[in-house]
């Protein structure tokens, strides 16, 4: 890797005020580069970077990357995309355009500084899955005209763009598939599982269990897929992905809405809300190659992952409590 800046590193952060970007920098921070975060501000939150202002190796610009971007930096992350299923299906047009576009123009800033290049890819590639756990080499199942292939979609033609410029331009392209992942600075009106669950409990508000609560996900904590991300990014050009990254200890979403309360222990029903369409029945990542590739895998438990998010949200959660129930059935 070049090194751009007064021997330091200069590393751009697509995405950079929303939850895992956020996380992101701190890390990058900490190890002594320096940091351009870019973000629309869509769905994240100035309050996640709150704390880098006035550190003089931290950049805040305010940009959309469906637009071309001229900088000059050593490194690209590019997390730019909103990624709870409310939002991205806000302004699916703009969600398609945010991952496609968005790549275009970062993979031609890659492609004109010759600096590596990574992409928060997901499991959502892999669709409604039939094959359980999900290796890489699985090619997925997934609709490409419903309410959630803005994403998908979105994200499949980002790899494929990942790949191509690749193989057509010699890029240092790095992939990873990222599978749940949880914790603090997830915005309280999210929507999200995990972020809903707790902030309804601390709220006394009921728990909406989409569905009968049976279907699956696999959580993973933000420090551990961070960690996994910063060693995907440390490996030669030779190593591409896509590898997935996720905790594969498999939940199901009843499961999960029974640690929370548990766990919060408060007057909050479990109450029953209708299976948004082609919400997927069950996901958990085939993490071998990640265990192989980054002698990686994670480390926080959900017990304790949930416990550090929850102390999180006890100090954020106040009064604009986002309205989140109807249609309930209480179970
Ligand atoms: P997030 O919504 O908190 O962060 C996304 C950030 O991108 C926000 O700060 C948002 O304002 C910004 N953004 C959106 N559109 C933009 C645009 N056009 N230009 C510039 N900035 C834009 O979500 P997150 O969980 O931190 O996700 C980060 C990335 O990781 C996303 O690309 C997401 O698809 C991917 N990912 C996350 C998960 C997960 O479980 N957290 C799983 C799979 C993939
Ligand atoms: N791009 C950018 N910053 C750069 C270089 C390119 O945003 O520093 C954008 C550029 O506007 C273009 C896209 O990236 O739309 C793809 O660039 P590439 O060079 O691959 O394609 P071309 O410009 O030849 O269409
Ligand atoms: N879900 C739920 N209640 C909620 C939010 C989500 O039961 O308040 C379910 C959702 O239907 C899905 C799972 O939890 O089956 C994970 O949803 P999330 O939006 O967190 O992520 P994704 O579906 O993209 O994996």
């Amino acid at each position: 890797m070049s090194q751009r800046s007064y021997g330091r590193r200069r590393v751009l952060v697509t995405g950079g005020a929303g939850f895992l970007g956020s996380h992101l920098i701190d890390r990058l921070l900490a190890r002594g580069d320096e940091v351009l975060c870019v973000d629309n501000l869509f769905t994240g939150d100035k309050s996640n970077i709150d704390h880098l202002a006035g550190n003089p190796r931290f950049e805040f610009m305010r940009h959309d990357v469906c637009f071309p971007l001229f900088v000059e930096v050593d490194a690209i992350f590019n997390l730019a995309c909103p990624a709870s299923p409310i939002h991205y299906q806000h302004d699916p047009v703009q969600t398609t355009k945010t991952s496609v576009h968005g790549a275009i123009n970062m993979l031609g800033l890659a492609k004109r500084l010759k600096v590596p290049i990574f992409q928060a890819s997901t499991s959502e590639v892999y669709g409604d899955p039939s094959i359980h756990p999900q290796p890489e080499a699985y090619w997925g199942n997934v609709n490409p005209i419903g309410p959630r292939s803005c994403y998908d979609e979105g994200k499949r033609c980002a790899e494929t763009l990942f790949f191509d410029y690749r193989r057509q331009h010699a890029i240092n392209t790095k992939v990873a598939r990222i599978f749940n992942t949880y914790g603090p600075r997830m915005h309280a009106s999210d929507g999200r599982v995990v972020s809903n669950f707790i902030v309804q409990a601390l709220r006394g508000e009921d728990i909406t269990i989409f569905g009968d609560g049976s279907q699956t996900r696999s959580f993973c904590f933000c420090d551990d897929l961070i960690e996994a991300i910063l060693r995907l990014m440390d490996t030669g050009p030779d190593v591409s992905g896509p590898i997935n990254i996720g905790n594969p200890c498999e939940f199901t979403i009843r499961e999960l809405a029974e640690l929370v309360l548990s766990k919060v222990d408060g007057p909050s029903r479990l109450v029953t809300q209708p299976l948004p369409q082609d919400d997927p029945l069950q996901r958990k990542p085939d993490i071998t190659q990640a265990r192989q590739l980054l002698d990686w895998e994670p480390k926080v438990e959900l017990d304790e992952g949930l416990d550090r998010t929850i102390a999180y949200f006890r100090k954020v959660v106040g009064e604009d409590a986002p309205a989140m129930a109807q249609e309930v059935c209480v179970v």
